[in-house]
């Protein structure tokens, strides 16, 4: 267990064990082997970032690697993910308090033959709307990370062309949860394809399933409040 000079969990401390536990979980759901993908957390003006090379079953609070806003390490032994530019630059364009990048094979597979994830189950409105394939360059490039922040224009998960995915959210369950819908919703399009045309939900039938999402939020909110 990470705990601080003082012998406290504290807040950093609580990232880092997330990011210890949602990275084995990016193994057994399948998201990624070995120790491919990562993910982030940004707390104020510093990001937490998993480390480069650490297989994920033998990862460790400690081994959470520290990074500033700029790109500057602050802390950890290993070496940060060596795709912590893209997650940088997602903190810089987007609200994002958490970045999850994954290496899953329905959205891999997908990245080869289309341009963008089409909209085949309305879930696919928590993303933001149909999901966009960034045109493939080398990993770890800045180019990489300029492609991934243009692709999440409006959205808030894009596929990487012949690598993977990238998702974010307000929280690390919210960044990972996003990633898991992904890849399914990736897994249906699939399916729908070895099955003939599919259908394609229009834009109007989208934008009437985020005003009901946001309709029922907002009634949830309110009773609420309204709750004694
Ligand atoms: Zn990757």
């Amino acid at each position: 267990m990470y705990r601080d000079e003082n012998g406290q969990l504290g807040e950093q401390g609580r990232h880092r064990q997330q990011l210890v536990s949602y990275s084995n979980r990016l193994l057994d759901d399948g998201l990624a082997v070995g120790s491919a993908g990562n993910m982030s957390v940004r707390a104020g003006d510093e990001v937490l970032i998993t480390p480069s090379g650490i297989p994920y079953r033998d990862l460790e609070a400690a081994d959470i690697c520290v990074v500033g806003l700029d790109g500057t390490v602050r802390g950890g032994t290993a070496e940060p993910s060596s795709e912590t530019p893209m997650h940088l630059a997602v903190y810089a364009a987007t609200p994002a308090r958490a970045v999850v990048h994954t290496h899953s094979p329905e959205v891999i597979a997908l990245s080869a033959v289309c341009d963008e994830l089409l909209a085949i189950h309305y879930a696919i409105v928590s993303l933001g709307g149909p999901v966009r394939v960034a045109g493939y360059t080398r990993f770890g490039s800045d180019a990489l990370a300029a492609a991934a922040v243009a692709a999440l224009d409006s959205r808030r998960a894009a596929i990487l062309q012949n690598h993977g995915a990238i998702s974010y959210g307000s929280s690390l369950a919210e960044a990972y949860d996003r990633a898991l819908l992904l890849e399914w919703l990736a897994h249906v399009h699939r399916l729908a394809c070895s099955r003939g045309e599919p259908r394609i939900l229009t834009g109007t039938e989208l934008a009437e399933v985020t005003a009901e999402m946001r309709r029922r939020r907002y009634g949830e909110a309110r009773a609420r409040k309204d709750r004694p």
